[in-house]
């Protein structure tokens, strides 16, 4: 027997729908590209998305067609995104921290058809289009008075684009199981794989993603998405936010500590999310300014490990909660998030910052498990580490073109390629990428928890492990240090500052002084590339 209630399908496009009627004077506020503070409301937005809508279907575009993004945060890339979404085609976030040949590698794999470029880009489009035959369109987040020269054929600025509709649409009806929005992982290692999000995923994603204890946002709160659109859907707050109606603030191309300050401070900013990079920045410019953060209640931090250091600062120098969060662009991202449940909302310093340290649990859509490399799954004793691995209703079933088929077993999970143990209160954490995991004397070490106790240390920029060849335990560590600007911090000083922090096992045989530690594209660490580097580091143990 069936039940009795009503077909609704859950399409993005009802999310502007419902901001613009329940939340419509809602301010969305962007540093534009071009400088100026720009404002504008959901009500705005939703009429001019319909206008992209529009003009997107008179220009031939359909179902299907995939629309690449290189852009930064912003209400025009919102737009853009809802607009195209509301066609049934897809949108594609470009990462413009990717070299050139990449990203039309990418463009090409995807064949999209036409693209919204910031004006930031279009001299870095011009080195790719040409090679993009799939490309038809390039419309410029501008107005015509700040239209660049520029050789894309046919380029248009979005304003003088959008002039020509009236706005009267109708977003257009289809399975909610229909391609929404795309975003190429990119992999250390191999060519980049395509995650292709649909309707549905987006959609209960954004619901998992307010929910109380996950972010646990309201039409109350102003939101800064730090976090790029262009990383996974700006880890889902592109869609979750105009679902609760929350006030955006979009911080356009500048993320350096005293711009996001400014924003934080004018715009009563409540929430905000970003890489851990992102959060020393500011940090160090709130140091050096004296300057506090009234009016900020909450912010998440993922991407990578968040170091206790940030954790701590935020909250015992500025009464700013923070939540460690960990998740995947394949992931939609989010998979894990570390507010507190009753079994350790007591906690108070040292212990609530060893919760914090773990990466969280997982809210309701995503399941998950650690297993050996049998796949027999292990215990939840918050010690044993195994491969990570998760399913749920917004988790990729596979990649675009049919890449990485081993990352998927016939029960519907996904291998996430990190390591992991989960505690009895069901705390993941992460310990290292499967590939980068030291194995010394057959046992395994945690390079993140190596990482984050170096850079606790106050001379100490940026920390990286990576295991190197022993002739008697096979690996071991080996610390590779960026110091802070004006410091010259010894071996034995960083040594002495992390004896009995971690077990004795675990301790760095050694500790390398660069200048620069290598990133990717989303701001990780290139371990593969430190390892190139240090391949025959001879360790003083060895
Ligand atoms: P991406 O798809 O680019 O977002 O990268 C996902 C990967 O980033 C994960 O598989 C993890 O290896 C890493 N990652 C994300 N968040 C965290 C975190 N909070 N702690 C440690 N690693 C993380």
């Amino acid at each position: 027997m069936l039940g009795l209630m009503q077909e609704w399908p859950l399409l993005c496009h009802k999310i502007i729908d419902h901001a613009a009627r329940q939340h419509g004077n809602r301010e969305i506020v962007s540093r534009s590209v071009e400088g100026p503070i720009v404002r504008t409301t959901y009500r705005e937005l939703r009429q001019r998305a319909l206008k992209v809508a529009q003009m997107l279907e008179r220009d031939g575009f359909v179902l299907g067609d995939r629309v690449a993004t290189l852009a930064w945060n912003t209400a025009r890339h919102v737009e853009a995104w809802f607009g195209i979404m509301g066609i049934g085609a897809v949108y594609h976030t470009l990462n413009p921290r990717l070299f050139p040949d990449q990203l039309a590698w990418i463009m090409n794999h995807a064949e999209d058809k036409a693209i919204f470029v910031d004006l930031t880009f279009v001299p870095l489009l011009e080195k790719i289009a040409p090679s993009v035959k799939s490309l038809k369109k390039v419309i410029v987040l501008t107005d015509a008075a700040h239209m660049p020269e520029t050789s894309l054929p046919g380029a248009v600025a979005y304003e003088d684009w959008l002039a020509g509709a009236d706005g009267d649409f109708a977003w257009r009806s289809f399975d909610e199981n229909t391609a929404a929005g795309m975003c190429y992982t990119s992999g250390t290692t191999g060519d980049p794989k395509g995650v292709l999000y649909s309707h549905r995923s987006n959609v209960l994603h954004a619901m998992m993603a307010a929910m109380p204890d996950a972010m646990g946002i309201s039409s109350r709160d102003s939101i800064l998405p730090v976090v790029p659109m262009f990383h996974a859907n700006a880890w889902g707050l592109g869609q979750s936010a105009p679902m609760i109606g929350a006030k955006l603030v979009m911080p356009g191309g500048k993320m350096d500590g005293a711009s996001i300050y400014e924003l934080l401070d004018t715009e009563k900013v409540t929430f905000t999310a970003a890489v851990p990079t992102v959060w020393l920045m500011l940090l160090q410019h709130l140091e050096e300014t004296g300057k506090k953060l009234p009016y900020l209640k909450k912010v998440v931090i993922g991407g990578s490990a968040c170091p206790r250091v940030i954790t701590k600062k935020f909250q015992e120098n500025f009464d700013v909660e923070v939540i460690h969060a960990w998740g995947m662009t394949e992931m939609s991202p989010l998979g894990t998030l570390g507010t507190m449940k009753p079994e350790y909302a007591g906690l108070t310093g040292d212990a609530r910052l060893d919760i914090q340290e773990k990466q969280g649990y997982s809210p309701f859509g995503v399941e998950m498990k650690v297993t050996d490399d049998e796949n027999r799954e292990l215990p939840w004793d918050g010690k044993t580490f195994g491969r990570l691995k998760v399913r749920g209703p917004a988790i990729a079933r596979a990649y675009y073109g049919g890449a990485g088929t081993e990352q998927f077993d016939t029960e519907g999970w996904f291998d996430t390629g990190d390591v992991a143990h989960i505690d009895p209160n069901g705390y993941m954490q992460i310990t290292d990428r499967a590939k980068d995991v030291i194995k010394s004397g057959g046992e395994w070490i945690s390079s993140i928890d190596i990482e984050n106790l170096a850079v606790g240390h106050p001379d100490v920029a940026e920390a990286a492990v990576i295991g190197v060849a022993h002739p008697r335990w096979d690996e071991r560590p080996l610390l590779i240090v960026v110091p802070k600007a004006g410091k010259e911090p010894s071996k034995d000083d960083i040594l002495r500052f992390m004896n009995g922090k971690i077990a004795k096992w675990w301790m760095p045989d050694d500790v390398a002084f660069v200048s620069e530690i290598p990133h990717t594209a989303t701001g990780k660490i290139q371990k593969t590339a430190l390892r190139e580097r240090f391949k025959a580091y001879a360790l003083p143990t060895a």
